[in-house]
């Protein structure tokens, strides 16, 4: 990019959790590693995010308020909520009163607020989605931007994208990491390894129970979302061979999976990306997923890992006994060729500027 054409970006956080809690999932790394390669780049970025919220490096304007419930724990015709001194509303009053000061705001959060909002904004807004469609009432209303401001809306990946009414207008910007914080390790200890929020739609009790009919360790590690839903699953499980390692920084994250055989992804729903499967790949470490959402996108099947049918927990124990037919290095080679920050910068940056341009 050439000095000129330096932008201004004002990222507006998730505002269903404090940024590092890891309430927010991978949209929080997602968003991290997006500030970070723009600033690289050249660019000037603000995040605005809930009172509370930290990201090594990276200016950050911290906003008081409650926080938003969760979409994916909403039925499909929840109405529209929004708690009393809402955090969400907060720091969209604050991009209003600065967004004079910006090319063009862009939009983190899984929320019907800030597309509600977009024609009431004279700076323009890049709105990325992070998850599949959850309620009739945020899919009307990120429909009618989609149809009025063509080209302003991100996802992840194409199976995330069929979810919405609005499919064909969706741009694929995928995810990218900082491949020099993953090392690879071509030969690991015998255990498997789980990451990621537990909550049920990631079915983390699949992978115990494959766990348990193989007997080989599982290593846990991510955020309790869902306290009842972890209590129930070590209920049910009481001889699964597993072991929770807590919610870890990327850096102790890799170190911990990069020694694992495989990691085991179970998505109930419509995996909107699945950051945990380019950093396992990025660490060498085979995925075994069911062949649904993003992870069906992003794992070659026998060749970077498998793909399994899903919901079959006995599809998941056949490609556990296949595993080793994996080469680890061709997993990394994977994450190299297409998951880099720098790949992942150069996607956004033509989107933004294709923006700016209409
Ligand atoms: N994660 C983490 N520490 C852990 C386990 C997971 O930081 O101990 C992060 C991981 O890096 C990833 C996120 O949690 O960015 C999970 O995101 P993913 O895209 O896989 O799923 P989501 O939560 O968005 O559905």
């Amino acid at each position: 990019m050439t000095q000129n054409s330096t932008l201004k970006l004002l990222f507006l956080s998730t505002p269903v959790g404090v940024l590092g809690s890891g309430i927010g999932g991978g949209v929080e790394l997602t968003l991290y590693n997006l500030a970070r390669e723009m600033m690289r780049c050249g660019h000037q970025v603000r995040v605005v995010a809930p009172k509370g919220s930290q990201m090594e490096g990276i200016p950050i304007v911290e906003i008081p308020g409650n926080l938003q419930q969760a979409a994916q724990i909403q039925s499909r015709d929840t109405p529209v909520e929004m708690p009393e001194a809402s955090v969400l509303a907060g720091m969209w009053d604050y991009a209003r009163r600065v967004q004079g000061d910006w090319d063009l705001i862009v939009n983190f959060a899984f929320d019907w607020l800030p597309f509600y909002l977009t024609p009431f904004f004279q700076c323009k807004i890049a709105h990325f989605i992070s998850m599949g469609s959850m309620t009739t009432a945020l899919d009307r209303a990120m429909e009618k931007i989609a149809l009025e401001f063509p080209a302003t809306i991100g996802v992840y990946t194409h199976s995330q994208a069929e979810t919405f009414p609005f499919t064909s207008t969706c741009r694929i910007l995928g995810s990218g990491i900082d491949l020099s914080l993953y090392k690879f390790c071509a030969k690991p200890e015998n255990a498997l390894a789980w990451l990621g929020r537990i909550a049920p739609e990631k079915a983390l009790e699949d992978a115990v129970e494959a766990a348990q009919m193989t007997g080989i360790p599982l290593k846990i590690f991510g955020k309790i979302q869902d306290e009842k839903y972890w209590k129930d699953i070590c209920k049910n499980h009481p001889n699964a061979p597993i072991e929770y390692g807590g919610f870890l920084s990327t850096r102790e994250l890799q170190s911990e999976v990069r020694q694992c055989r495989a990691v085991l992804m179970t998505p109930r729903w419509v995996e909107a990306f699945g950051n945990v499967a380019i950093e396992a790949l990025a660490c060498g470490v085979p995925v075994i997923s069911y062949r649904r959402g993003g992870p069906a996108e992003i794992v070659r099947d026998a060749q970077t890992g498998f793909l399994v049918e899903p919901d079959s927990v006995a599809g998941l124990v056949d490609a556990i006994a296949r595993i080793d037919e994996i080469d680890r290095s061709a997993c990394r080679q994977q994450a190299e060729r297409e998951y880099s920050l720098t790949a992942l910068g150069n996607r956004f940056e033509a989107w933004f500027q294709d923006i700016l341009k209409a």
